[in-house]
């Protein structure tokens, strides 16, 4: 472990930072059973690449419900611009162009 220090402890009392740490946990135990091997660098970058792509979600126009948000599971920034691709729970995938600023 190479993890000097942290404090999460202002946000501990919140039952949604418990359920990311229970989700994570669940992450680790779900690559372990389905022989899914990612460098311990990639594992430590993951949640932190999820975060940033939070402000991207987007919705599946060929669900029936289409108001159901999902999140880029891969992208690609070039410039001034996000390419991020998505797949929702039904298996369709999709690919949405943003404009980043800044
Ligand atoms: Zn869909």
């Amino acid at each position: 472990m190479n993890l000097r220090s942290f404090d999460h402890s202002h946000l501990a009392h919140l039952p949604e930072y418990r359920a990311v740490s229970r989700a994570l946990d669940d992450l680790a135990h779900a690559l372990k059973r389905e022989e899914i091997t990612i460098s311990d660098q990639d594992w430590r970058q993951l949640p932190a690449q999820v975060a940033a792509t939070l402000p991207f979600a987007d919705h599946c126009s060929s669900c029936q419900s289409p108001t159901r948000l999902f999140f880029p599971v891969s992208g690609t920034v070039n410039e001034s611009r996000l390419d991020a691709c998505f797949q929702c729970d039904e298996g369709h995938s999709w690919t949405t162009r943003y404009r980043l600023d800044g």
